[in-house]
């Protein structure tokens, strides 16, 4: 943890919920501003309180001025402060009027948290988020979370000896393969040695992130409101991990700093616990196979599509009943529902997308992908997602670029050694076994997305400035809708170009 100096400390108290713990409230920040230091988790090792004084040293924040816009500066809130929480205990807490907890929203940092602990954080799709991104930042091999049940077991120093081994071998391999790659895709002639940099960075780091344990420490930005949180802080109060129990409660804490009456009763929850428990003991006695055969498979889809899209778009513009415009639509030639379709979506522009009617359209993909392109995978929030534990039963990706530089057998090594101590620890702490396994590593999830969310996650994950897993992904999703629905398919925008992003 970061010594602040006296004078430093007195600054960063005006906008941070304390100075010695990994998770904080921001407060006092213009929103632009607080978003702007969210956003340097992702190309920045240093915390948001380093950040901050950066911004404050640089004169980039006027103190002064700010420090008279607090809230609680020159004018007394406690009586309007004490009103508000009896408001909020009789309306919100009393009677369910939880809307109105929807007003009241914060900014936490939550720093030096596991790869882990951030996918179960983010699985609360009401909210925002901003990582530290694993494609423009090194990881530092002294960060890696170990948790206090293995500390204290017979597998510490196994545990310690593989997280220090992966570490290393992700340094080296960083060095290693960085040389590959600029033999591949040498500095091009117009292009500035900074640029040049930079895209050799992100390429590299692309393909060593694979060896990185999902125990590594990773920063994170939440800004939600109390009714997220509180639903949130619940599901971690009640989780397996120790780790997010105690990020739970730091979060509580840090949120009633200045929300204090609307996450005041979030706490464990027993059906959740209990459920997840029972249903995970009943569930390893079906004895069901580990299936590792496709990475994308349409599980569902909605047979009627066409029909239901038509007559959706022709719901908006009517006066009709659903009913009624159905019968109208039963008796349309597929050429006039195609006809209907391309009214609809054939003025899209390159940065337009299909308006709500789309939303009534489903598909359900079962979806086999490494642990780092599920990070990013997950991010998308307007869908349902069920996903499962991190394993060693799916295998694992080697990338091509490993395969390239000579490496192979060096990743595979690695891949042996976190698998043999994962074996190891699941044996007695099956969760905390998680932490060992390398983003390599295949995991399942389950996902259920509307027609409209799909143009969205097809045009943006198969960018040729993304990542190659997960365009892959993105790529085969729109093979599948092309395959049951091509007539949607003509509009799907994909980038299915090869090579790299310059
Ligand atoms: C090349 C690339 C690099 C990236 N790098 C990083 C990184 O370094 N760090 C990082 O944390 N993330 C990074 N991301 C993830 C990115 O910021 C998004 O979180 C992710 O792509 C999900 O996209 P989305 O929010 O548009 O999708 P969804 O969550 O699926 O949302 C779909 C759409 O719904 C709307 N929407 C959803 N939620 C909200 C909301 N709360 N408020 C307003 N509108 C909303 C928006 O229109 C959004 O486009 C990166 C993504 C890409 C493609």
């Amino acid at each position: 943890m970061i010594e602040f100096s006296d004078e430093e400390a007195a600054l960063l108290t005006k906008y941070v919920s304390n100075l010695d713990k990994d998770i904080y409230v921001i407060y006092n920040l213009p929103p632009e501003v607080a978003a702007v230091l969210f956003a340097y988790y992702s190309r920045s090792p240093l915390s948001f309180r380093e950040n901050l004084l950066k911004l404050i040293r640089d004169k980039d924040i006027d103190v002064p001025s700010l420090t008279l816009a607090h809230q609680d500066q020159g004018f007394d809130f406690s009586r309007a402060k004490e009103k508000a929480s009896k408001f909020h205990e009789k309306w919100v807490v009393g009677y369910g009027h939880s809307s109105v907890a929807e007003h009241a929203s914060a900014s936490v940092a939550i720093e030096n948290i596991s790869m882990i602990a951030t996918k179960i954080i983010e699985d609360n799709r009401l909210a925002s988020y901003t990582e530290k991104s694993s494609r423009y930042q090194i990881f530092d091999k002294t960060r890696y979370y170990t948790p206090s049940r293995i500390k204290n077991s017979q597998y510490a120093d196994l545990y310690k000896d593989t997280m220090d081994f992966l570490f290393n071998e992700y340094n080296r391999l960083i060095k290693k393969v960085s040389k590959c790659i600029i033999t591949k895709y040498p500095k091009l002639t117009e292009e500035s040695e900074q640029h040049f940099k930079s895209v050799l960075k992100a390429r590299t780091c692309d393909v060593c992130r694979y060896l990185l344990p999902a125990g590594t420490l990773t920063n994170l930005g939440m800004t939600a409101n109390a009714r997220t949180y509180e639903h949130a802080i619940k599901k971690f109060l009640s989780h397996e991990l120790k780790e997010v129990n105690l990020i739970g409660k730091q979060i509580k804490a840090e949120v009633q700093k200045i929300i204090p009456t609307l996450v005041k009763y979030a706490d464990n929850n027993k059906y959740m616990y209990e459920t997840n428990k029972g249903m995970e003991e009943y569930t390893s006695k079906l004895s069901l196979p580990a299936d590792t055969t496709k990475s994308v498979t349409l599980v569902k889809y909605d047979e009627s599509a066409y029909d239901k899209a038509v007559t959706s778009i022709l719901y908006r513009y009517s006066k009709s009943s659903y009913s009624e415009i159905d019968k109208l639509m039963k008796r349309m030639s597929i050429k006039e529902k195609e006809n209907v379709l391309d009214k609809y979506l054939g003025k899209m522009g390159k940065y337009d997308y299909p308006m709500r009617e789309l939303e009534h359209i489903y598909y359900t993909f079962d979806i086999l992908v490494d642990f780092g392109a599920f990070r990013d995978i997950q991010r998308h929030r307007i869908c349902t997602q069920t996903t499962q534990d991190l394993t060693n039963e799916l295998g694992y990706s080697v990338p091509q670029e490993i395969i390239e530089s000579g490496f192979a057998e060096d990743f595979k090594c690695c891949m042996k050694r976190a698998n043999e101590a994962y074996e190891k620890v699941l044996k007695d702490f099956p969760k905390e076994a998680q932490y060992l396994i390398p983003l390599a590593y295949r995991k399942r999830v389950l996902i259920t997305w509307n027609l409209r969310q799909l143009f969205h996650f097809i045009k943006l994950r198969s960018s040729r400035e993304g990542h190659i897993s997960y365009r892959r992904i993105a790529w085969q999703c729109f093979d599948e809708i092309r395959r049951v629905h091509p007539l949607f398919a003509k509009y799907l925008r994909v980038d299915k170009s090869q090579g790299p992003a310059r």
